[in-house]
């Protein structure tokens, strides 16, 4: 064991038992207070497991295709969420992009090639920011509560603290897509909202599920393979859409008005260890 991982050890232990003793106190916080604590802690396990696996890109030029999009949706998003927005590419086998709770949005660096245009991938990661913003983790956690409250229960005996925990299950359910219809449907609407804001085009959400609908299921990324009747999603959009011409009257619905995203070849990658 290095120094590193003895300090670390002990500091996952002390904070086990700094959960245990203060359980009690975090129990009598009002609700919103005990989510934001929670939010930051999960926000940070998740950054730790992924990073742990190697799967964090530290930089590469995929970032120059990313960044401009990243930041358009922060300076949107932001005000809407009380931690800050942070934009980090991964490396995973499916496209796919996840946001955590804490304000980080990973996004998988085959999406950037995936993706038809700037839309499809702005569409995509401003949904992914309003899930963050409607807290939707949290509820999927609260409703797992009592697996989670077994689970925790054993994790301690070992050593992991209660966030690492909740950690590892919520990267079990982002990747299984665990939210409901509702939310997914919500977070569409919130998500044209923001793109409106950043100026890109908010049909690119549209977009994209019109290409999946005409894709062969086995290549559809877990983002939206769970949903495969999007025309709901469609729909609703497009009702939002017409419901607020001010806003979504001066954005172009036909596809051949996308701006290609320019994204290298064979870029290379340097992980974050
Ligand atoms: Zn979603």
């Amino acid at each position: 064991m290095s120094a590193f991982r003895l300090i670390r050890f002990v500091i996952v232990g002390i904070t086990a038992l700094v959960a245990l003793l203060t359980a009690g106190n975090v129990g009598a916080l009002p609700r919103q207070d005990k989510n934001q604590v929670d939010e930051l802690q999960m926000g940070q396990e998740v950054f730790n497991e992924l990073k742990a696996k190697g799967e964090i890109v530290e930089s590469s030029p995929l970032y120059d295709s990313l960044r401009p999009i990243a930041d358009a949706i922060t300076r949107a998003a932001q005000p809407q969420y009380n931690h800050p927005f942070k934009f980090y590419l991964v490396h995973e086998p499916q496209p796919n992009a996840f946001a955590t709770p804490g304000g980080n949005v990973y996004v998988v660096d085959s999406l950037l090639y995936f993706v038809k245009n700037t839309e499809e991938l702005a569409g995509t990661l401003c949904h992914e920011v309003s899930h963050t913003i409607h807290h939707d983790t949290v509820a999927l956690m609260e409703k797992q509560r009592e697996i989670e409250a077994r689970q925790v229960g054993a994790a301690v005996l070992l050593g992991p603290s209660r966030a690492h925990v909740l950690a590892i299950l919520l990267i079990g359910k982002l990747h299984s897509l665990g939210y409901s219809r509702d939310a997914e449907s919500k977070a569409d609407l919130t998500g044209s909202d923001v793109c409106a804001k950043t100026g890109y085009n908010p049909w690119g959400l549209v977009w994209l599920f019109q290409d999946f609908q005409n894709a062969n299921i086995g290549q559809l990324p877990q983002l939206l393979s769970d949903h495969p009747n999007d025309q709901n999603r469609v729909n609703a959009l497009e009702k939002h859409f017409r419901n607020d011409p001010s806003v979504f009257g001066k954005f172009n619905s036909d596809p051949k008005s996308a701006k290609p995203l320019s994204v290298p070849k064979n870029a290379p990658e340097v992980f974050l260890h």
